[in-house]
């Protein structure tokens, strides 16, 4: 017999890999760079980046070659063998080898059994993206590559990659399977959460750099719609960060949802029940509000605002309040530093009030 055959799942799940591999490198390098740099100092980092932007390509071919293997194997993983089927040891008592051990199918008979056994309609893009991927392959590989590759070429090979061969949302889910899947995502804790909820950055790093229009053939959501704030993302980015404002927008609002109106997170997945209601500030055009368990959870969707209940004068006398609460509190800690300063001589940071109060609220909620 012929053991250990693969079977479509496995090379499945190896093409994803590759490919979530392949656009961490990008993203990880450009993304320093991607905010503020210069047009002439990214150019200088590409340049100085090849190598790194040569193994995105490396392993953008050998998802293909994956997503190919896995069509094939739904029919028969035998059909990746190439040689003589004379050999093939399948006859009664003779003895089992590894499929490993056989000549696989190479470049150009994959493609031809990929078309002729594949479920999905062949169209010339596939073709073609898959022609134009192995031959920049084939010139790293085998030569020294002179093509300047550049991120956004790059990133538009992996979104095209995903789309030909698994059609749409597949890339951003493949994306978080990855870092959900992580042996370390359990032992991160709160982290985690605070990482998924920034986790979005690379929405806005892809769109940017591949434009709205290809950004949005990814996804069956239509991306061009207003977006809000994700409750969920903005919740576990506050319990992790504490401070400022959740920076990314990737929820939209279905009003016609059964059970009342929601939102859908395109970075975390999730769908979060919302009520149609002003902002409470007059400035935000805002008409989303996430209702919490918590006061503090009342926000606007828009801007991010905790939304108040009583009248205005009453949250300017509040806001004042608050003001004289925090003078007090900075005081008490300037005064403690200076009290463990003329102790130990050397000072250390006084946990503030608030901090102390999440850290309870935290240990309370792990018992
Ligand atoms: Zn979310
Ligand atoms: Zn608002």
């Amino acid at each position: 017999m012929i053991i250990n055959q693969p079977n479509s799942e496995e090379f499945q799940k190896l093409a994803h890999n590759c490919l979530a591999q392949a656009f961490n490198l990008i993203f990880e390098m450009d993304k320093a760079i991607f905010d503020f740099g210069e047009k002439a100092l990214k150019e200088d980092v590409w340049k100085y980046s090849q190598g790194r932007l040569n193994t995105a390509v490396v392993l953008i071919h050998q998802t293909i070659e994956s997503f190919m293997k896995a069509s094939i194997c739904e029919t028969s993983p035998l059909l990746l063998l190439e040689g003589r089927r004379k050999d093939w040891p399948v006859l009664p008592g003779q003895d089992d080898r590894d499929f490993n051990d056989f000549y696989s199918t190479p470049a150009e008979a994959l493609l031809r059994t990929y078309a002729a056994t594949t479920k999905r309609s062949l169209s010339p893009d596939v073709v073609d993206h898959v022609e134009a991927i192995r031959t920049l392959r084939n010139r790293i590989v085998h030569g020294i590559s002179r093509t300047a590759l550049t991120p956004k070429k790059l990133i538009e090979d992996i979104l095209d990659t995903f789309l030909l061969f698994e059609g749409p949302d597949v890339w951003w889910n493949a994306l978080l399977q990855e870092f959900a899947n992580h042996p370390l995502a359990d032992a991160m804790g709160i982290h985690f959460g605070t990482q998924l909820a920034e986790f979005a950055e690379r929405l806005d790093y892809v769109e940017a750099s591949v434009g709205k229009a290809k950004f949005d053939r990814q996804f069956t959501l239509n991306t061009r719609a207003r977006r809000y704030i994700c409750p969920f993302c903005k919740l576990q980015w506050d319990a992790g960060v504490g401070y400022g404002r959740y920076p990314y927008t990737w929820a939209f609002l279905d009003k016609d949802s059964e059970g009342g109106p929601v939102v859908i997170c395109l970075n975390c997945n999730i769908e979060t029940p919302v009520v149609r209601k002003d902002c409470w500030y007059t400035a935000c055009k805002g008409s989303v509000r996430f209702y919490g368990e918590d006061k503090d959870e009342i926000f606007c969707l828009t801007c991010g605002q905790i939304q108040y209940s009583g009248t205005e004068a009453e949250y300017v006398a509040r806001q004042e309040q608050r003001r004289l609460e925090e003078q007090e509190r900075v005081e008490k800690y300037l005064q403690e530093m200076l009290a463990k300063q003329t102790v130990d001589g050397q000072g250390s940071l006084p946990q503030s009030d608030a901090k102390k109060k999440r850290n309870r609220k935290k240990n309370e909620s792990k018992e």
